[in-house]
């Protein structure tokens, strides 16, 4: 792999990080992850240029590397505090794993197309990262064999919380998902607290769609 973390890149990523700070981003230790993950590894070669805006851009298969300041928001509602059992659904590019992995003991993460998992597992590898565990398959599943976990993050659209994710989710812990229609969704932060659910909405989303046996059919 052709990894050159130039000057430029780094500069780049300085002025995201500044761009998120005045979106109202305040954890440190999400910036400071933000700040340390070369996002450009993670994108098509043909949006090199655009790594470092605060957009979600396409990865193929339809679907995207979330926005910045969406990953951003995920990952401060599910306070980590590096000693977490992280379960993601949707890997995706890979790069909000490598978010969650340097701010959390270990991440367990599921996509359903094998392609983006394997580029995924490729560039995780490749930057050194140790606690992360794959898998291909449904996620509207969860990974039983793996449960409970402590957070649990959904980086695709569902019109409800999928009974399984629920299931596996530890009590006290927090799931972050975005909930809605096909084409608009609100983004939840969901606590389990004696087994019930306290929601709290961090605002509008749009993401692709979750898709599997608790999931969207088609
Ligand atoms: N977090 C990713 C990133 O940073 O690149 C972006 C994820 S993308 C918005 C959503 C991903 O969820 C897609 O790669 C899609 O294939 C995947 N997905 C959709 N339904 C799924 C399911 N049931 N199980 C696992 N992955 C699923």
């Amino acid at each position: 792999m052709d990894f050159k973390d130039t000057d430029l890149f780094k500069q780049k990523r300085e002025n995201l990080i500044e761009i998120l700070r005045n979106e109202g981003i305040r954890f440190p230790d999400v910036l400071n992850a933000i700040s340390k993950v070369p996002r450009h590894l993670f994108v098509p070669q043909e949006y090199i240029d655009l790594a470092y805006a605060n957009e979600a851009l396409p990865i193929g298969f339809g679907q995207t590397i979330s926005q910045p300041y969406v990953v951003a928001i995920m990952t401060e509602a599910l306070e980590l505090t590096r000693k977490e059992k992280v379960l993601e659904i949707g890997t995706g590019s890979g790069y909000q794993t490598a978010i969650l992995a340097e701010l959390s003991r270990e991440v367990y993460t599921i996509e359903r197309i094998r392609e983006l998992s394997e580029r995924a597992q490729k560039i995780l590898k490749f930057l050194g990262y140790t606690n992360i565990y794959f898998k291909v398959g449904d996620g509207t599943l969860g990974w039983e064999e793996k449960a409970p976990f402590d957070r649990i993050i959904v980086t695709a659209a569902s019109y409800d919380v999928p009974l399984p994710l629920w299931e596996q989710l530890e009590e006290g812990g927090i799931m972050v998902i975005p909930i809605g229609g096909r084409d608009f969704q609100n983004l939840y932060k969901i606590i389990k607290k004696n087994g019930k659910m306290l929601k709290e909405n961090l605002g509008g989303v749009r993401f692709v769609q979750l898709k599997g046996e608790f999931g969207w059919k088609d």
